[in-house]
């Protein structure tokens, strides 16, 4: 039986609003930054990009951190969990198509993530995100990131966030 992961997903107010999906491989957090954030629909792909590795200290990491001359950058933990991967998720991340199931308070059964043949020039990596046919919403149902908005550690909007800041 494969060993569980850590997985979290940050809700990140950047130029756009995006979730950053995250997963505990080896000493760092892999992580991928998903435009459209995640999905609970069947059969959804969302296009992530491959984006730096976190140190495992930020893992639960909430708030705003000023960046100097880029501004800030605020962070709401918005699921986390274990995920269990089929395999070492290492192993399948390294062939481009890792399967696992996740167990968190927003974003429950499972998922594909599938690298995308890319350009040798391009500078990021890009990925899908693929929701299985399992007990997943359909199309047209209330959209998780409307209906569950809030931070699970904490309870507060991004908006919230943005006001202790201020
Ligand atoms: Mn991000």
């Amino acid at each position: 039986m494969p060993k569980p992961l850590v997985y979290r997903v940050q809700n990140h107010a950047a130029r756009r609003l995006h979730h950053d999906f995250r997963l505990e491989i080896g000493v760092a957090l892999k992580g991928w930054a998903i435009t459209r954030g995640s999905s609970l629909v069947a059969g959804e792909h969302r296009l992530n990009v491959a984006v730096e590795d976190l140190v495992l200290d930020y893992i639960d990491f909430e708030g705003v951190i000023a960046m100097g001359y880029h501004g800030a950058v605020l962070m709401l933990l918005w699921d986390r969990a274990t995920g269990e991967p089929d395999g070492d998720c290492a192993a399948a991340l390294a062939t481009g198509s890792a399967a696992l199931t996740l167990q968190g308070e927003k974003l429950i059964g499972r998922w594909r993530l599938e690298r995308m043949k890319s350009r040798l020039c391009e500078e990021h990596v890009s990925w899908l995100l693929v929701k299985s046919h399992d007990a997943a919403r359909e199309r047209g149902d209330l959209d998780i990131l409307e209906e569950q908005p809030r931070s699970v550690l904490t309870g507060r909007t991004v908006k919230d966030i943005a006001a202790t800041a201020a």
